[in-house]
């Protein structure tokens, strides 16, 4: 059904580790050539090396997504070496927990400055060349935290969230005579590295929150982004999939629990 995406060039940001290294695998695994992007290079190429062992096409570099100039590098890495930009995937995040009460200036600073700068950072730097072309795909990773849920501790990453949806909305007004377009994934609890530095506690207690009783993998996450980035998916832009298992569903704390008596 779906047309290949053999050959494509695809960023992937916060591709070290996680989901970010889920979807650069996956789009390896698709055929396309993959930058792999985060801020330490020896984990960035140990990923480009998982893929190029795989058969793909990967590169590896070391950029952060909150420095203008590092995106830019990253934009002109991957045209250097892949001869052009076909597909952003703005994945980088952080999730550092604290509660409002305690909350200072400098950490919901630099959430903002990863989450919601980031993207700005990254997508724009690739324009002028997805614009030249008139063609690109632009896929964010956002969260249902912020845009659907909220979560004790994070009401600066749940902001950062739902900022990244605020800004795909124009964006993908103002790309679509380009032909480029702009969605978002937005995962539920995810099993990575990130994730399981919230503790067992919490990866127990949202399982069982989860209709389906088990963490997402990052695999989940990346065959919504592939879907997103495919041809078959060309006059869908500004749009939103949640990836979660079902979480958001239940209208009360008992809910799963009522459904598991019924069945
Ligand atoms: P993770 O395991 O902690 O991985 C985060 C990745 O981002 C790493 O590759 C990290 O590499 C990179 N990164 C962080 N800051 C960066 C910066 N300033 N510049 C460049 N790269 C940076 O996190 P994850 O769980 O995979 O989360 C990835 C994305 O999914 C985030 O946007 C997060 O908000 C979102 N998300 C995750 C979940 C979940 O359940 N896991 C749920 C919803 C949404 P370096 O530290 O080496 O730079």
């Amino acid at each position: 059904m779906f047309t290949s995406l053999a050959g494509r060039s695809v960023i992937v940001t916060g591709a070290s580790k996680g989901i970010g290294r889920g979807i650069a695998r996956r789009f390896g695994l698709a055929g396309c050539r993959v930058l792999v992007v985060s801020r330490q290079l020896q984990e960035s190429a140990r990923v480009a090396e998982e893929i190029t062992a795989a058969g793909g096409a990967a590169r590896a570099l070391a950029a952060d997504v909150t420095r203008h100039s590092d995106m830019r590098a990253m934009a002109d890495a991957a045209v250097a070496h892949f001869g052009g930009i076909d597909i952003l995937c703005a994945n980088a995040g952080i999730f550092p927990a604290s509660p409002l009460s305690a909350m200072t200036e400098a950490e919901f600073d630099a959430v903002m400055a990863t989450n919601l700068k980031g993207t700005f950072l990254a997508v724009s730097a690739c324009l002028p060349t997805m614009q030249d072309k008139k063609a690109g795909r632009i896929v964010l990773t956002s969260s249902i935290t912020g845009p659907v849920t909220g979560y004790a501790g994070w009401a600066h990453y749940g902001a950062s969230k739902a900022g990244q949806l605020g800004f795909m909305r124009t964006a993908a007004i103002e790309l679509a005579p380009y032909g480029i377009t702009v969605n978002a994934v937005l995962p539920g609890n995810i099993a990575t590295e990130g994730l399981a530095e919230m503790g067992q506690d919490y990866i127990r207690a949202m399982e069982a929150t989860v209709p389906m009783h088990r963490l997402g993998s990052v695999t989940d996450v990346a065959n919504a982004a592939l879907f997103f980035a495919s041809d078959e998916a060309a006059y869908i832009t500004g749009q939103s999939l949640v990836i979660d298992g079902g979480q958001i569903l239940p209208e009360s704390l008992g809910a799963p629990e009522s459904l598991g008596a019924l069945g």
